[in-house]
């Protein structure tokens, strides 16, 4: 769902919420607390609180959810969202496009997308068992053979692997199946 965007503003400094005085802020309780002071989007409302409130502890729990199931610290998973995102932060920062990493079948890391093409050469078709080098579309659907047209597109597609490149982006990309000498 895109929200229209509105020009940025921001709340005056004595409502920003700061750690304890003196202690060392995280680049996560940064992130929070500029977006609580975003005032052109994070606005009153009527009932008491902002706009945005429950987006935020989602924003938070969903971020310390990566940091600690993909194993990489909190600050740079902040910096790594925030390098991707081109867009307003409510746009950005929503359910459908920071996938619930529990509900994912499988799940590798890798540093690089170089790193994760020489590990992997071939891959299983979720749906014919077709093994080819394509990891997110079937050999049959490429061919235009009309006896598999499978390809890797919904997040929680059965049979689906999910890799995240670290130097990409660490939001889950799903592929078929990576055979290895091991799994044929
Ligand atoms: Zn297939």
């Amino acid at each position: 769902m895109a929200l229209a965007e509105p020009g940025m503003e921001e709340y005056p400094p004595e409502m920003e919420s700061h750690g304890q005085g003196g202690k060392e802020v995280s680049k996560l309780d940064e992130l929070i607390s500029k977006f609580e002071n975003d005032k052109s989007w994070n606005t009153p409302e009527r009932g008491g609180g902002r706009r945005f409130d429950k987006e935020l502890i989602w924003i938070r729990g969903m971020i310390e959810s990566y940091s600690e199931k993909l194993n990489i610290p909190l600050d740079e998973v902040v910096d790594s969202f925030e390098k991707n995102r081109d867009y307003s932060w409510p746009n950005y920062y929503q359910k459908a496009h920071f996938p619930d990493l529990d509900k994912l079948e499988a799940i590798s890391v890798y540093e690089t997308l170089e790193d994760f093409k020489q590990t992997n050469k071939r891959f299983k078709c979720p749906s014919c068992g077709n093994v080819y080098e394509d990891p997110t579309r079937c050999e049959h659907r490429i061919k235009e053979d009309g006896i598999c047209d499978w390809t890797a597109g919904g997040l929680f597609q059965i049979g689906l692997h999910h890799v995240v490149i670290k130097d990409m982006t660490l939001v889950p990309i799903g592929i078929f199946q990576p055979v290895t000498e091991n799994n044929k």
